[in-house]
């Protein structure tokens, strides 16, 4: 027979249970389970046999010892939590895809604490009667707000859907035709009308509404008026809308109650930090709206909820309506929510102690001073291949807040010195396969890492270095 025959070569690929019968497996069995461990050498096995079909020859890590070092490597992929935490250097400080607001230290800490142990979610100590799972929330939202009571379920979108249904079921809403935003992942305001099964009527047109028209869509069965915060397009030119104030006003005279989407929901004054002003739920309160909405996750900074504060009344009704008990928040979105809202009693050093605001009031000088210091190592590790530079940009806040709204920022760029785009993308890619992975941005035939959400300059530079020498 033929030495170099495909039949001879498959005759030396070793059985499953030979390999598994290797002290080696043993450790493997140990570590993935015997499940994992199997399914693994069985697909290597494939491959070797692959291999030999295609190149009539055995592959080079066939030796046993080999072959287990390839299927550990490989297990060892798998077994990571798929959720892996990056450096988030794209510019956008609130990135919906990686995740949103990162957590304060005070949140995770509530987080951890309720995960590990049995908490008194809706169990009064001393009192006869069940607690109610948002009190302690809703208690800090009444101080911080000033609205009489709130409601927190998983997101903003379920806070907007739960207040339609709750409010307007089987019944009309008014929303003038500027506000009927689409945000990311499909939530429209008509679709989600429609799903809480109340009737939208349109007033105005796209760029101008009235008061007046308001006014004279409101028949008996009107239900409730709808404010949407506009926060990731603008109407400019001859346009004209109705304020909040106006509107609930027009509410008290005819009986309607008013609601607000305001999309992200800060509790400060934001140009007490040098940022733009951005429309708070006090504000609307103040202004005599009934219910406001916000989400947890965005420049509230806390994690993902959906938030509505206004009328005690209302808010009960929200809170009985079955929907909520599908929406609700678990344990550890509250505790670390509560511990969130609790920074915000002591907002002096607010801009310490919640990242987010950090992030967004970072001097420019900070940063610069983080991107000469890496730009130092990066030019030595990557300066044959890449021009590095140290360039001035801008970056955003995110999640749906004014695209236009951006901040002044500092980043270390990057350009192929060959001027190809697949040279870039090789950069970028051998960053994506970091244990902790750099995210930057490619724009004008470079790519961007812009530090304004650089926490630990010393771990990015260990992770540039590790990336340069693979
Ligand atoms: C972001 C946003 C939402 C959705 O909030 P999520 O917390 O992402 O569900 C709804 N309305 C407006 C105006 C928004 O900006």
């Amino acid at each position: 027979m033929n030495e170099r025959s495909p039949q001879h070569l498959y005759r030396k690929l070793p059985s499953v249970d030979r390999v598994l019968s290797d002290p080696a497996a043993a450790t493997l069995v140990d570590r993935y389970g015997a499940t994992l461990t199997t399914a693994a050498i069985r697909a290597l096995l494939d491959e070797a046999r692959e291999y030999i079909k295609n190149r009539n020859t055995l592959p080079e890590w066939l030796p046993l010892i080999k072959l287990l070092a390839r299927a550990d490597a490989r297990l060892d992929a798998q077994n990571q939590i798929s959720l892996r935490p990056v450096f988030n250097l794209t510019g956008v400080v609130l990135h919906t895809n990686l995740g949103r607001a990162r957590l304060a230290d005070a949140a995770i800490d509530a987080a951890t604490r309720v995960m590990r142990e049995a908490v008194t979610l809706e169990y009064s100590l001393g009192a006869q009667s069940r607690g109610h799972r948002d009190a302690a929330v809703s208690e800090l939202l009444r101080v911080l707000t000033g609205g009489e009571a709130a409601c927190v379920v998983n997101n903003n979108a379920a806070a907007v859907l739960l207040m339609f249904a709750a409010i307007a079921d089987d019944k009309e809403a008014i929303a003038s035709r500027g506000e009927l935003i689409e945000i990311g992942g499909s939530f429209r305001i008509p679709d989600v009308m429609r799903q809480a099964g109340c009737r939208l009527v349109e007033v105005g047109t796209t760029n101008r509404t009235h008061l007046e028209d308001y006014r004279n869509a409101i028949n008996e069965n009107t239900a409730l008026m709808v404010k949407v915060h506009t926060s990731n397009y603008k109407i400019q030119g001859f346009t004209a809308s109705v304020s909040e104030a106006e509107l609930a006003a027009l509410g008290r005279e005819t009986g309607v109650p008013v609601a607000a989407d305001l999309g992200s929901g800060t509790l400060i004054e934001f140009s007490d930090y040098g940022l733009t002003h951005e429309t708070t739920p006090q504000e609307l309160l103040r202004a005599g709206v009934d219910l406001v909405s916000f989400s947890g996750d965005k420049l509230l900074g806390g994690p993902q909820a959906g938030i509505v504060v206004g009328r005690a009344a209302l808010i009960e009704r929200l809170q009985k309506h079955p929907l909520k008990r599908a929406l609700r928040c678990d344990k550890t979105t509250l505790a670390a929510l509560e511990a969130t809202l609790r920074l915000y009693l002591r907002p002096d050093n607010l801009a310490e102690t919640l990242p987010t605001l950090r992030y967004l009031t970072r001097r420019v000088s900070d940063i610069c001073a983080d991107v000469e210091r890496l730009l130092t190592v990066c030019r030595a590790y990557y300066g044959r291949t890449y021009i590095v530079e140290s360039e001035t940009c801008l970056s955003q806040i995110g999640s749906g807040s004014l695209p236009l709204d951006t901040l002044p920022s500092r980043a270390l760029t990057f350009a192929a010195r060959d001027g190809s785009g697949r040279t870039l993308e090789c950069l970028s890619e051998r960053w994506h396969v970091l244990p902790k992975p750099i995210i930057g941005r490619i724009q004008d035939a470079k790519l961007w890492l812009d530090l304004r959400a650089l926490d630990d300059g010393d771990e990015l530079e260990r992770a540039l270095i590790a990336a340069a020498e693979s």
